[in-house]
């Protein structure tokens, strides 16, 4: 495949971005179509998050859990659209970061997980949020034995083939 077969719109955000597509060739990483998502409910910074009912289902089941072993999990962020993604990157460019720089940590829009509204940023309580310390917090550990029970996933941990650095906030959910 390649990036002609993209939609449009992402080809557009890539362009105004001064994104090569070359990037995208030599990362090999796969790109995700957007959503389908809903509102679920509003976060810590009041903001309203939006992921696939699915997501949300498995998410309270697995938040309800870690609660009864004393692990209060908390949503960060959910649902990006590529729009959204393509703000976050216009910023670090404006700050003069070079696109592989910033590729170092986040995906260009149309190639993260969190388009896909099954991509969750979990934080427990205000330690190391989003940070790579929470690799060492016992709400990681807690997700690293009992999310796969819910259909979650760590997407990124230290040396993940996608050449992301380690996320171990970054949780998808799949079937
Ligand atoms: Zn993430």
């Amino acid at each position: 495949m390649n990036t002609t077969d993209w939609p449009e719109n992402l080809l557009a955000l890539w362009q105004r971005l001064r994104l090569s597509p070359q990037l995208w060739q030599t990362r090999q990483l796969p790109w995700f179509a957007e959503g389908p998502v809903q509102p679920c409910y509003t976060d810590r910074f009041q903001r309203t998050q939006a992921m696939c009912a699915e997501t949300w289902q498995a998410w309270q089941a697995m938040q309800d859990a870690a609660a009864r072993d004393g692990i209060e999990l908390e949503i960060i962020s959910a649902y990006r659209s590529w729009a959204q993604q393509a703000a976050i990157w216009e910023r670090k460019l404006a700050a003069g970061q070079a696109p592989e720089e910033i590729l170092r940590w986040s995906a260009p829009p149309g190639l993260s997980e969190h388009h896909t509204g099954r991509a969750l940023d979990l934080a427990a309580g205000e330690d190391a949020v989003l940070s790579p310390a929470f690799a060492e917090s016992e709400a990681c550990q807690w997700l690293r034995m009992h999310a796969a029970r819910f259909g979650f996933h760590e997407s990124y941990p230290s040396g993940n083939s996608s050449g992301f650095q380690p996320e171990p906030w970054h949780w998808c959910w799949q079937a």
